[in-house]
C-alpha cells in the first residue's frame, strides 16, 4: 500500500478564527511545491494536513525534502497506508516500522478514529496492536508515559494509516500570511540567514543586492543569486532586484571624508531600498546586522541608517553572535555558498578608519555636496530583475 506525508501544523493552531486562512495557505505553498514531484492530494484534518501521491510515478523521496523546507509545519512524518482491519494494521506496523520497533527499547501504541463506525474503541484499538507488536518484538517494554517509541495508528474514511512520532518541521509560519518584505542581500554569512528567519515568519521575501561592477565580478553576483536560489525552497518564489552601486560609490569617494564613507554608502543602500518596497507595495527591510560585528553595526550607525528609512527595518540576527549565526546558515545550506571567496561591494572601497561612532550631522553636512535625488533616481534606473521559482 502507498506511503503518505503527514504534517504538522505549527504555531498557527493558535490562531483561533483566523486558523482557516492558515491552513489554506499552508495548503496552498504545499501544493505548488509539490508541483514538480508529480500529481498529489493535500487536505487538511483536524489539525494535521495530508499529502497523499495521486500516481505510482510521483517522486515521494522529492516531495519529503521538499515539505521539510515548508514553513508552518512543526513536525512530518512517513505513514503507511493499508486496510482498515486490525490485522491488517498490525501486519501493515510490523512490517513498517521494523527497525524502529527493533531499535527501540520501550514503546506505546495510540490510535485515532475518525471513522467512528470502526468496530473497536481507540483504546481497544491500542491494546490489541500493542499486545500483538509486544509479541513480536518481545524485547519492547509498553511504557504508556514516557515511551522511546509511539506507533501512531489513525482510522481514516477509506485507509487507515500507521506511522511513528514526527520529525522536526521547518517551523513558523504559512509564507504569506505575513505581508512582503524586502531583504538587502549581499554575499555574505549573514543576510541569507535574515531573510529565512523573516520568511519563517511568514513573510514573502524579495531581495535587492547592491553591486559595484567592474569593481565587482559577475561571479560574484552569480554567487548572490546562487544564495537566493538556495533559499528559495523556503520562500517560495522571490524578486532579486539587482542594483548598479558603482557611480554612487565613486561619487562618495570623490565628495566624501573618506572615514565616513561606510556609513554614507549604506545611507544610500536604505534610501534605494526604501524606493524599491515603495514601487512594489512592500511593507520593512531585511537586514543581516548584528550589533558590534563591525563598525557599521554600532547602535550609533544603525540610528544613522535608520534615519533615511521610511520604513521599519527588521534585523532578526540583531543580538546573535557570529557562531549562532553561522549554524543556522549551515542548517539551511547556505554556509558553504557565503564562504567562498568574492568580493562584495563593501569591501571595495574599505576605509582605512571607519567611524565606529558617526554624527548624524557630519554626515548630513558631508551629503551636502550630493544630490542625493537625482543618485537614487540614477540607481533605481539601473536595477535588473531576476526572478526565482521554485
Ligand atoms: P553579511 O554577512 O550579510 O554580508 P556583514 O557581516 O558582511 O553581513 P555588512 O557588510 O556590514 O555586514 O553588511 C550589513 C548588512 O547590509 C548585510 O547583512 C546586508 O543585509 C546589507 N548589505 C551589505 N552589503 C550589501 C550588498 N552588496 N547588497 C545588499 N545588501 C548588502
Ligand atoms: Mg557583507
Amino acid at each position: 500500500m502507498k506511503e503518505i506525508i503527514l504534517l504538522k501544523q505549527g504555531e498557527m493552531v493558535l490562531k483561533g478564527l483566523n486558523r482557516r486562512g492558515f491552513e489554506d495557505k499552508l495548503m496552498g505553498n504545499a501544493k505548488r511545491r509539490l508541483k514538480k514531484y508529480g500529481s498529489w492530494r493535500v487536505y487538511t484534518r483536524q489539525s494535521a494536513t495530508y499529502v497523499e501521491p495521486l500516481e505510482d510515478t510521483c517522486d515521494f523521496e522529492g516531495a519529503w525534502q521538499a515539505m521539510q523546507k515548508l514553513f508552518g509545519v512543526a513536525g512530518l512524518s512517513r505513514a503507511k497506508a493499508c486496510e482498515k482491519d486490525k490485522d491488517a494494521i498490525v501486519a501493515c506496523a510490523k512490517a513498517y516500522l521494523a527497525d524502529q520497533l527493533r531499535a527501540a527499547k520501550s514503546f506505546k501504541v495510540e490510535s485515532k478514529r475518525a471513522d467512528k463506525s470502526f468496530p473497536m474503541t481507540s483504546i481497544q484499538l491500542s491494546q490489541y496492536v500493542g499486545s500483538r507488536l509486544h509479541q513480536a518484538f518481545p524485547h519492547l517494554k509498553v511504557d504508556v508515559h514516557t515511551p522511546e517509541l509511539t506507533v501512531y495508528v489513525e482510522i481514516r474514511d477509506y485507509e487507515a494509516y500507521v506511522h511513528a512520532a514526527p520529525q522536526e518541521g521547518a517551523g513558523g509560519l504559512p509564507v504569506g500570511m505575513g505581508g512582503r518584505a524586502l531583504s538587502l542581500l549581499s554575499g555574505g554569512i549573514d543576510s541569507p540567514v535574515a531573510s529565512w528567519m523573516i520568511a519563517k515568519r511568514g513573510v514573502i521575501v524579495d531581495m535587492i543586492h547592491f553591486e559595484s561592477y567592474p569593481y565587482t565580478s559577475l561571479e560574484a553576483r552569480e554567487k548572490v543569486l546562487d544564495l537566493a536560489r538556495l533559499l528559495v525552497p523556503y520562500t517560495g518564489k522571490t524578486c532579486v532586484h539587482i542594483v548598479s552601486f558603482t557611480k554612487i560609490q565613486e561619487q562618495l569617494r570623490r565628495a566624501c571624508p573618506e572615514e565616513l564613507f561606510t556609513i554614507l554608502m549604506r545611507r544610500f543602500m536604505m534610501r534605494i531600498a526604501c524606493r524599491v518596497a515603495e514601487e512594489n507595495g512592500i511593507q520593512a527591510l531585511v537586514t543581516g546586522e548584528s550589533v558590534g560585528q563591525v563598525a557599521s553595526q554600532t547602535l550609533e550607525a544603525m540610528a544613522c541608517t535608520n534615519a533615511v528609512c521610511t520604513i521599519p527595518v527588521l534585523r532578526p540576527v540583531v543580538g546573535m553572535d557570529k557562531e549562532e549565526i553561522v549554524s543556522i546558515s549551515r542548517k539551511i545550506g547556505t554556509f558553504e555558498t557565503s564562504i567562498l571567496p568574492f568580493e562584495d561591494c563593501c569591501t571595495v572601497f574599505t576605509p582605512k578608519h571607519p567611524r565606529t561612532r558617526p554624527k548624524l550631522e557630519e554626515l548630513l553636512e558631508a551629503e551636502q555636496a550630493l544630490d542625493i535625488q537625482a543618485m537614487v533616481d540614477e540607481a533605481v534606473g539601473t536595477i535588473q530583475r531576476v526572478i526565482l521559482e521554485l
